[in-house]
């Protein structure tokens, strides 16, 4: 069964993925198992998406109720579960509007589109220029390929959309040497995920913030992976007190089911009228009835306390197997948003610890990323952290 998976896989799927030799089956909370019947730990969650781990109860049980009822009418109608999500969103978040749409890159997509349809709206056509920060990650779109910071995955496409202007992430001055009156937006991730996980320091983004306004610049955040309780707050601008004036959703806010959001203030979101920007699924019944779900167990549940606690708990013990491995150079994150870099390929550690049961992500070629479900307990930390010590 599974070598005939992998076969037909090798065969009929486009080689975009190079994929470990195991068929995953089914999840149940922070566990998944492949066909052989082998148990994993999940510390990938599906790239920081299943945050309530695998076959939540309730969010299974609210995507099948809303599939009973009504799959899709398009955004021609309203429909109930669409509108409940967004309030949640608004009355939780700095915003006053959502645009939904089905991934991360159309929710960059549209912020950027939005921001330049602000100014244009405004008179002020020569301000369409997007500041982005080197080795960001917003997407593999045309529009949000242009807007990431890494080489490497953009390499052969050029050429790219025009107005994109790079600059070192965490450097104020190098933005303020950058900045302005052709500047429409500058766009970020407050902690870069796929480029390291890194964190700015503590007044980054309150000075991004301060040579935004002083420019007349939109701000906006690509909480794609940081935002829904990831970093150990709702959304990882709460740390700085910072609010943008645009702000992107994805990942973890179907807990697996696709979904995306563009949220702004209406001065900004009020650019967009009849017409002007859409989609045939964004924002469909079944997937905001799921996405409404997880929300309201991630609140209910105090899922987002439990994420600072367990992650300072994560973070201390790998800081303890930097203490005693020097293959180990840093160890870095927030909340559990976590990365490890080694002075080595991270590629084989991955395959040790697939071997002994757990999922384990590497990025930038010798960082491992750890993203598991939020729920994660102590007892699965110290298991990869015991795997981890022995493989080191
Ligand atoms: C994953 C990610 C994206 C892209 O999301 P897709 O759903 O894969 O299109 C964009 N920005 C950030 C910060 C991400 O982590």
């Amino acid at each position: 069964m599974k070598n005939n998976i992998i076969e037909k896989a090798e065969k009929v799927i486009a080689a975009t993925y190079k994929r470990p030799p195991i068929v995953i089956e089914k999840g149940k909370g922070c566990m998944v198992w492949d066909t052989e019947g082998k148990p994993y730990i999940d510390f990938v969650a599906g790239v920081a998406v299943c945050s309530l781990g695998h076959a939540h109860p309730r969010v299974v049980k609210a995507l099948c109720s809303q599939a009973d009822l009504l799959f899709h009418v398009s955004n021609l109608y309203y429909t109930i579960p669409q509108v409940e999500l967004a309030s949640w969103l608004v009355e939780n978040s700095f915003a006053d509007r959502v645009f939904f749409c089905n991934s991360g890159a159309e929710a960059n997509e549209a912020a950027i589109k939005l921001a330049r349809k602000y100014f244009n709206g405004n008179d002020e056509k020569g301000r369409y220029r997007i500041i982005s920060m080197e080795r960001s990650f917003h997407g593999r779109t045309m529009a949000t390929l242009s807007a990431t910071g890494q080489d490497k995955i953009k390499k052969g496409y050029d050429p790219f959309l025009e107005g994109f202007d790079f600059v070192p992430f965490n450097d104020a001055e190098a933005l303020a040497g950058r900045i302005g009156p052709s500047t429409c937006a500058v766009i970020l991730e407050p902690v870069q995920g796929e480029g390291g996980v890194r964190c700015p320091d503590p007044d980054y983004l309150q000075k991004v913030r301060k040579l935004c306004d002083k420019a007349g610049a939109l701000l906006i955040f690509d909480e794609i992976q940081t935002g829904i309780g990831r970093t150990g707050r709702l959304f990882a601008y709460q740390h700085s007190g910072v609010e943008p004036d645009i702000m992107t959703l994805a990942k973890a806010l179907g807990n697996g089911l696709p979904i995306g959001a563009m949220l702004a203030k209406e001065h900004v979101a009020s650019a967009f009228g009849h017409g002007s920007h859409a989609t045939t699924f964004g924002g469909t019944p079944v997937i905001t009835a799921a996405a409404l779900e997880v929300l309201k167990v991630i609140s209910e549940e105090k899922i987002v306390d439990n994420c600072r606690k367990i992650g300072a708990y994560f973070m201390e013990r790998l800081l303890w197997l930097k203490s005693r491995h020097a293959s180990v150079k840093d160890v870095r994150g927030v909340g559990l948003l976590i990365g490890m870099e080694l002075d080595v390929e991270g590629e084989p550690l991955v395959n040790k610890c697939l071997e002994k049961g757990f999922l384990v992500n590497c990025i930038q070629g010798n960082t491992l990323r750890f993203v598991p479900p939020l729920i994660i307990g102590r007892e699965e930390i110290d298991s990869l952290i015991e795997c981890l010590d022995e493989i080191l």
